[in-house]
């Protein structure tokens, strides 16, 4: 190995970074931001996931998609395992990740910034109803349908070019 090789542990985290979401698969787990930690212990890759959506069933496969992805690159024992302190929002989405789903016609989900713990929900900075066109950037949109092919994604039409799409639902 030479100075300028990637130590094991950073190809490991570079490998697991690009592998996509199942549920939303234009976005690497990096940039939906469920990627918590990887780390080597012993000849064992230890990847560290919190799950998305707790309806979404996604979590095995994305476990499965992390196994055969290292494994390709040459890492024989994987184990992935999932914290679920602190919750993953919609906030933990990379801006880049956001972008890529626009430019996918996806709208991102939008941001609803830190929540506060307790007995009374309280929000001080509600989020704007308005979910933009992804397509012609209209802010006349309306939602179809809570669900769609997903159902972390609902369904949404746009006045103006007169056009569906799906936005990821902030939660
Ligand atoms: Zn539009």
């Amino acid at each position: 190995m030479t100075a300028m090789a990637p130590s094991t542990v950073d190809y490991a985290r570079q490998v697991a970074e690009q592998v996509l979401d199942p549920e939303l698969p234009v976005l690497t787990l990096a940039e939906l931001g469920v990627l918590r930690a990887v780390e080597l212990a012993g000849d064992t890759v230890l990847v560290t996931i919190t799950p998305t959506y707790s309806g979404c069933p996604a979590l095995d496969e994305m476990r499965a998609d992390l196994r055969k992805g290292l494994r390709e690159a040459g890492f024989a024992h994987v184990e992935v395992r999932t914290v679920l302190s602190p919750a993953w929002t919609t906030d933990w989405i990379s801006e880049d990740g956001r972008r890529k789903l626009t430019e996918h016609g996806i709208a991102p989900p939008r941001r609803i910034g830190p929540r506060l713990a307790g007995p009374v929900p309280l929000r001080l900075d509600p989020p704007s109803a308005v979910v933009p066109c992804p397509r012609c950037g209209s802010r006349d949109t309306v939602e179809l349908s809570r669900f769609s092919s997903t159902a972390c994604k609902a369904l949404r039409s746009c006045s103006a070019c007169a056009e569906p799409f799906e936005h990821v639902k902030e939660i």
